[in-house]
């Protein structure tokens, strides 16, 4: 069995983000990354890919092209940790020692949380971006799409990215309208949440839009289940004692529920609610010290977005690093910056940036970023993917904080 000075449980953006650099510092045959898949996904990409504006190649790579040079990938799944002895088990039986462990294994979908949802999933018009596959069927079926009734869902739990669900209602009444279908269709957002976005600042600009562009948003409704064969959706209505009521489709798109995964929620590293309980502002583990988290499977209450792992990144770096070194530790803390993107039309975007701590907004650039930008789609579009590949994964970009901080000088005072 092996051992490593450092272990990192996932290669996502979380785990590159961190083994990349530390890589670089320890050497070869110092650092490890366990991750089952040969394949990365940029998984923000995928609203433009529902939406159309992207195509689905863009958004993954071979794992093995983005893996750090001086890490070592090992290329099982962890089925169990055992911080008690400092080792972790793979799927293949053997264990795996280390000194210190990275835990960035990402959020679970639960696609079986929605009766009859893993059978209709792309297929006859009930798709999802949360999905590789699915993904790549819902501009099909926007394009296909004659009329009728268009649902959107939002689920009842945590979710990555919590803006999605709205993006693709969005970018999908807005296709409409271009193929001549809008004044035939029923576009409708049924939310288990109580409002259209968690932070007002932005929130009321979205709830504003939505009724201009006549989407109907009905708060409290949580889909349960598919009826494909009868295209009807089952929501439970959690306003009115869970009375259950049924809405007919011709499209919809499914946000799924989602969860920590289950080999974490049932480990020693686990909360109550099942995230990797690890200390908001050094993301150092509360009780084993010689763990950290970051992403989605942490339990830092912020919303789950690479964004955010761009700030977490550079604190759990600096962190871990001093740690390393035996120098002084746990200096660097983290804000509970993130950023939602609200993409409101194919070249219109709010550029939503707030802290998930205290939900007020952490803007970059000096202007109100509640107006809809073109620049700021671009941006999103064509500029963060690239930024992502070449300064996130490679461990050199830990966020616009740098930014911020020099346009706080130029920055008009608000009050609101
Ligand atoms: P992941 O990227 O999910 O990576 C986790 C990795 O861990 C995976 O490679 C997985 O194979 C591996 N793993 C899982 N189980 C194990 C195991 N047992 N052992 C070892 N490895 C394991 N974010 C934004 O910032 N902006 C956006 O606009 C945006 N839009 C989004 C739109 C959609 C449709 C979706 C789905 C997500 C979006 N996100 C967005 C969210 C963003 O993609 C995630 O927050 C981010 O990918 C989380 O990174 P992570 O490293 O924590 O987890």
């Amino acid at each position: 069995d092996q051992k490593f000075k450092v272990v990192v449980v996932g290669g996502g953006p979380g785990g590159l983000s961190v083994s990349s650099t530390v890589s670089k510092l320890l050497g070869k045959n110092q650092v490890a990354v366990i991750e089952p898949s040969n394949k990365h996904y940029y998984q923000p990409l995928w609203t433009y890919v529902g939406g159309g504006l992207k195509n689905f190649s863009e958004s993954v790579k071979p794992m093995a092209d983005v893996m750090p040079l001086d890490a070592e990938w090992i290329q099982d799944k962890v089925t169990e940790f055992d911080p008690d002895n400092n080792t972790v088990k793979l799927a293949d039986g053997q264990t795996v020692g280390y000194e210190y462990l990275v835990v960035a294994a990402g959020i679970q979908v639960n696609w079986d949380g929605v009766k009859g949802l893993k059978d209709a999933l792309g297929k006859d018009g009930v798709t999802s971006n949360y999905d590789a596959d699915s993904v790549q069927k819902t501009y099909k079926f926007l394009q296909d799409f004659k009329g009728g009734n268009a649902l959107f869902t939002f689920p009842n739990s945590p979710l990555k990215c919590p803006g999605a669900p709205t993006k693709i209602t969005f970018l999908a009444e807005e296709a409409f309208r271009l193929s001549g279908v809008r004044d035939k269709t029923k576009v409708i957002y049924n939310t288990a949440a109580g409002k259209i976005f968690g932070v007002d600042h932005y929130g009321k600009v979205l709830q504003k839009l939505a009724d201009e562009r006549d989407i109907n948003v009905n708060f409290q409704h949580e889909l349960i289940e598919i009826d494909a064969n009868n295209h009807q959706a089952i929501f439970k209505n959690n306003a009115n004692g869970g009375e259950v009521k049924s809405f007919e489709y011709d499209f919809i798109h499914v946000a799924p529920p989602q969860g920590p995964p289950k080999f974490i929620k049932e480990s020693k590293l686990a909360d109550a609610a099942g995230w990797v309980d690890v200390n908001k502002d050094t993301l150092r583990h509360n009780k084993y010290k010689n763990v950290f988290a970051i992403g989605d499977c942490s339990s830092l209450p912020t919303s789950k977005t690479a964004a955010a792992i761009t700030s977490e990144s550079g604190v759990l770096k600096w962190n871990l690093i001093h740690d390393i070194q035996g120098k002084k530790v746990d200096q660097a803390v983290y804000d509970g910056y993130t950023s939602c993107p609200l993409i409101v039309g194919r070249d219109q975007l709010i550029l939503a940036e707030f802290s998930g701590y205290t939900g007020q907004p952490l803007e970059t650039f000096p202007v109100d970023q509640r107006g809809i930008s073109r620049i700021s789609q671009y941006l999103n579009k064509e500029v963060i993917p690239a930024i992502y590949w070449n300064g996130l994964l490679k461990g050199s970009w830990v966020g616009p904080r740098a930014f911020r901080r020099m346009f706080d000088v130029v920055r008009p005072k608000r009050d609101n």
